[in-house]
């Protein structure tokens, strides 16, 4: 068995490895995909002492930096259930959906998460040709041009504010009759000049010339009008759904499904760790996910001397 079984092989993952490969145990990573979501990323500018990179390319040298370590990595491999450790036996089990399982006595459930897609024409298309989800990632290729948001919850208003401030024009679409976002953000967002809001909007499609977005058509539910607003960008926001449907029923999730941890990476199974963007810690980021794959590999590493 292992001493530290990782699932899930993207920053948060690959982090966990490497601390717990340093600490001389035996440790294992099983990934649906290494590298997780910066396989689908195109330019990286703000993870700390790198300038700037493309998605593959950090995804690569984070399986390279893995694969210096004593690491057995199990990739293409997807987590199907995991069943905990009990008094008679005291090995964490994870069951592939190869039929394979895998036991460890520590488990650092790292699985990430994706982002809602919108499924209109266009958004396929154009994905990373001014199709964006992260305003904290791709927000500043947008400086100076105009850019919809889509979805009025908090995550969709922080997003319009924030990018207010760096590009010319934001439109913001809510598919409901009003805006979902607390009301301090709301306050915030009518104040700004260069916002303008529709609710009761459908996105119905992503336009562009072949190449990139030139704009956004939706229909006004309330008129039944069609509408088309030309701008540069699209930023999706209408939810980040974490990667614990196999995990339900086994240990405490948030109402929004991700995984509770406290301040050390412990969920509420004892030996069991969670790190990255599946678990409840805020700001979804490549930095904070590493960070946080390293310290629930230094708190399972102290679980493991103890018990
Ligand atoms: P993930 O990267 O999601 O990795 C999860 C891992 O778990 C993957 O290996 C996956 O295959 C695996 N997995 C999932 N389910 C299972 C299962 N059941 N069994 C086995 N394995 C499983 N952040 C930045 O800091 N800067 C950026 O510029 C940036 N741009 C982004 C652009 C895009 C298009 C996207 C989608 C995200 C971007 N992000 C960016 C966010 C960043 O990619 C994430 O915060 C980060 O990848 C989270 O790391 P993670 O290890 O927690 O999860």
């Amino acid at each position: 068995p292992f001493d530290l079984l990782v699932v899930g092989g993207g920053p948060a993952g690959a982090a966990a490895a490497i601390y717990s490969a340093r600490k001389g145990i035996r440790t294992g990573v099983v990934a649906d995909r290494f590298g997780g979501q910066t396989l689908d990323t195109m330019s990286i500018e703000n993870f700390v002492s790198v300038k700037e990179t493309e998605g593959p390319k950090f995804a690569a040298a984070l399986e390279q930096h893995v694969k210096t370590y004593d690491v057995d990595i199990i990739n293409l491999q997807r987590a199907e259930k995991l069943i905990p450790a009990t008094v008679d036996n005291p090995l964490t089990e994870v069951k592939l959906a190869s039929g394979a399982t895998l036991k460890a006595k520590t488990i650092i459930l790292a699985t990430g998460a994706r982002w809602r897609e919108v499924n209109v024409p266009g958004e396929q298309k154009y994905r990373n040709q001014g199709v964006a989800y992260c305003p904290h990632c791709d927000g500043p290729l947008f400086k100076g041009k105009r850019v919809a948001v889509i979805g009025g919850g908090n995550s969709g208003v922080e997003a319009a504010i924030d990018l207010a401030g760096i590009v010319a024009h934001v439109t913001l679409l809510e598919f409901g009759a009003e805006l979902r976002a607390d009301a301090v953000l709301q306050r915030k967002l009518r104040s700004l000049n260069n916002v303008t809001v529709h609710t009761s909007a459908q996105t119905t499609e992503i336009t562009g010339d072949g190449k990139r977005v030139n704009g956004i058509a939706f229909k006004d539910l309330t008129s039944g009008e069609a509408k088309h607003v030309e701008l540069e960008g699209v930023f999706v926001q209408i939810g980040l759904v974490p990667n614990t449907e196999w995990l339900k029923g086994t240990l405490e999730l948030s109402r929004h499904g991700e995984i509770i941890v406290d301040a050390r990476g412990q969920t509420s199974l004892p030996g069991i760790f969670a790190a990255g963007d599946v678990t409840t810690v805020p700001f979804k980021q490549i930095v904070i996910a590493v960070g946080e794959g390293a310290k629930a590999a230094l708190s399972a590493f102290d679980h493991l001397i103890r018990t």
